[in-house]
């Protein structure tokens, strides 16, 4: 099991869930933040980090974003690991 990220978080990157991860398995792509589903171990850290509720357990995930699991899979082995809270996204 893992924990995914879905879409409350695109635009957001506030990125507090990152900073908590004991398994730094956030990794950062051009709109939002993806967990790897191999290397996260379900602490559940970053769940209440999320100021958008965007984070949630595989299991949980409401039915409209079940697309989000196969794009966490995929997106988490093409972007980089991101362990440091950024700046937010400007809004323009
Ligand atoms: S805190 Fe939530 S919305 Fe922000 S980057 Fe993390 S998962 Fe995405
Ligand atoms: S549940 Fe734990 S291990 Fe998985 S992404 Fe969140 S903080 Fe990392």
């Amino acid at each position: 099991m893992t924990h995914i990220v879905a879409e409350p978080c695109v635009g957001c990157k506030y990125t507090d869930c990152v900073v908590v991860c004991p398994v730094e398995c956030f990794y950062e792509g051009e709109q939002m933040v993806y967990i790897h589903p191999e290397e996260c171990i379900d602490c559940e850290a970053c769940v209440p980090e999320c100021p958008v509720e965007a984070i949630f357990h595989e299991d949980n995930l409401p039915e409209e974003w079940k697309s989000y699991i196969e794009l966490n899979a995929q997106k988490s082995e093409e972007c980089e690991v991101i362990t440091e809270k950024k700046e937010p996204l400007a809004d323009d």
